[in-house]
């Protein structure tokens, strides 16, 4: 019960469960079996999309080895909607992990951002 009540409330209190499950609203721009890609509220470059597990892992480590050829296959689909829309002509893809690495929602995600020539993005720049 201590465990259940544990997956209970950190659903509850993370934000991208919520967006899962409808409860936050948000723009979603792809759906698959596992994950969701959405739009980031607060972008780097026009179509910076996130990808995230339906299912609530903190981090890259919880997420099981067995949704990775999907997780793969869904960066790819979300990163060819980018280049149809001609939003880039390069992407970065880049996961924070744990406090030290800059992650602030426990909710393991994966940052999509088209690039395109000279647009003078940092995404690792610390200001
Ligand atoms: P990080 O954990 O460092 O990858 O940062 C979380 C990312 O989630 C940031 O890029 C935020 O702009 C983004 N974000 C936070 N809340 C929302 C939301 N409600 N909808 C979409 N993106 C969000
Ligand atoms: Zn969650």
């Amino acid at each position: 019960l201590k465990k259940i009540m544990a997956d209970v409330s950190k659903k509850d209190d993370c934000i991208f469960c919520k967006i899962v499950n409808g409860g936050l609203k948000s723009d979603i721009v792809r759906t698959g079996k596992n994950f969701i890609a959405v739009k980031d509220i607060s972008p780097f470059a026009e179509g910076h999309t996130l990808i995230l597990p339906k299912q609530h892992y903190s981090t890259m480590l919880d997420i099981p080895n067995g949704l990775g050829g999907e997780m793969l296959q869904f960066v790819k689909e979300v990163v060819s909607d980018l280049t149809k829309k001609n939003l880039g002509t390069g992407f970065n893809i880049i996961s924070n992990n744990f406090k030290s690495a800059g992650q602030v929602v426990m909710h393991a995600h994966i940052h999509v951002i088209p690039r395109k020539d000279g647009d003078g993005i940092r995404y690792f720049s610390k200001d």
